[in-house]
């Protein structure tokens, strides 16, 4: 059994009181958190300690996934502990930078199409399209499997990297008429398209931006996908 915590869901900066892309997966014994964007750490450490986790995974470097890593970073050292934070590559990031030089983080790399063991856990490494060095996860536990696409727009793979997913968490921060096919992320619409395509029992929308009205991203999923969910700050999902 897994159990999804919604920690943050904005992007790319928070609604009031809220928090940008911050999820925290619990996998059976494990503790999955993945992204940690500004106001994540607060909501994080509200239902366990940020050092218990098994591992962090980053999707990317952008602020409004990361932001909060180096302010764990103060956390750990107070404690003396170390994280394993899994990324992609992306020497540009300042971040990236600081996470790969100080002790408290064990780093490791990876792409698309790597398949992770993590404490007795698989989790598949997708592709994502972005204007920086992004990824998706796939995390299997126990006959199901959670798909998370990270920042991204449209990419072929997408559909067969998130196949049969018992629950898909997906960027779709644009309403229709905003997309178009050089943007950094998916339209709510072509998020549902994917969950369609893939064959996903849920969807949840995510990277939900302030300044959009969620109820047009929704009626706009629902015609494709008509089990749409929007993503909401404090909710829980069994999976
Ligand atoms: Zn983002
Ligand atoms: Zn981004």
């Amino acid at each position: 059994m897994m159990k999804l915590h919604l920690l943050g869901v904005n992007g790319p900066f928070p609604e009031s009181r809220g928090a940008t892309s911050g999820y925290l997966l619990e996998a059976g014994e494990n503790l999955f958190q993945f992204d940690l964007g500004s106001g994540v750490l607060g909501a994080l450490t509200a239902l366990t300690a940020p050092e218990l986790l098994t591992a962090l995974f980053l999707s990317h470097w952008h602020f409004d996934h990361a932001a909060d890593v180096p302010v764990l970073m103060y956390r750990l050292q107070a404690l003396d502990r170390v994280l394993p934070v899994f990324g992609p590559a992306d020497p540009d990031s300042a971040l990236y930078r600081l996470v790969r030089s100080v002790p408290c983080f064990n780093f490791s790399e990876v792409s698309a199409g790597n398949d992770l063991d993590v404490s007795g856990t698989r989790i598949r490494v997708n592709a994502a399209r972005h204007p920086v060095p992004a990824v998706g996860y796939t995390v299997s536990f126990d006959g199901k499997s959670f798909g998370y696409t990270g920042d991204t727009n449209t990419l072929p793979s997408l559909a067969e990297d998130y196949r049969g997913c018992s629950l898909l968490l997906a960027d779709g921060l644009f309403p229709r008429e905003a997309w178009t096919e050089g943007k950094p992320h998916l339209s709510a619409e072509l998020a549902a398209r994917l969950a369609a395509d893939a064959g996903a029992d849920a969807l949840v929308v995510t990277h939900l931006n302030p300044f959009i009205p969620r109820r047009i991203l929704l009626e706009e999923a629902r015609v494709i996908f008509p089990g749409t969910r929007l993503a909401e700050a404090g909710a829980v999902i069994d999976l």
